[in-house]
């Protein structure tokens, strides 16, 4: 088994926060264990809890089309969430939660994998792992920290406007750019 999919197999059965007792599946994420991009959003929604499986629902669209649209695969990228378990009625995840997966699990992922770019989808994302209270200050520009990042709207959000979706859809284009530098 590879670091990736040991870490997988503990967040399957994590009991860590409270959302381990309202999951059908908790979501570890999925993709290429040698991807250069690693796309983090928020927490697994409704479609997602019943997969298994991070962005197959309407957010999961947007987002496949956006990375389409810059001949970005989905199964060349390693994509998962914060938080790993769905929060009920898709509520934001607690500081208590989003602290404890991501002290547990998504900082050992970003390890195991070791991606050139972390692409955070969304304000959930920016705040837990660029401490960032406002996606405005980080989005759409490289981010060195202890690795690099670059933050953009969450697809859902994109969804609900066409200037949001120009403007994600932009901000891929970037990233695409900067993932071929
Ligand atoms: N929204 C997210 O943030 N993650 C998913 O996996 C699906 C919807």
């Amino acid at each position: 088994m590879t670091k990736l999919q040991t870490i997988a197999q503990e967040i399957r059965t994590c009991t860590l926060c409270p959302l381990a007792k309202s999951r059908t599946n908790a979501v570890p994420g999925e993709g290429s264990a040698s991807a250069s991009l690693m796309l983090v959003g928020e927490a697994p929604g409704r479609e997602e809890d019943a997969a298994g499986k991070p962005f197959v629902g309407r957010a999961g669209k947007i987002l496949n089309q956006a990375l389409l649209d810059v001949k970005i695969e989905r199964n060349e990228v390693f994509i998962t969430n914060v938080v790993k378990c769905r929060p009920p009625n898709n509520c934001v995840p607690t500081k208590n939660e989003i602290e404890s997966c991501v002290t547990a699990h998504l900082h050992r992922q970003i390890q195991a994998l070791n991606p050139e770019i972390i692409c955070l989808l969304g304000g959930t994302a920016a705040k837990a792992l660029l401490g960032e209270e406002r996606l405005a200050t980080v989005r759409g520009r490289l981010i060195e920290k202890d690795h690099l990042y670059f933050a953009t709207y969450h697809p859902a959000g994109a969804g609900r406007s066409p200037a949001w979706y120009k403007a994600f859809q932009a901000d891929i284009k970037k990233l695409k750019e900067f993932l071929d530098r």
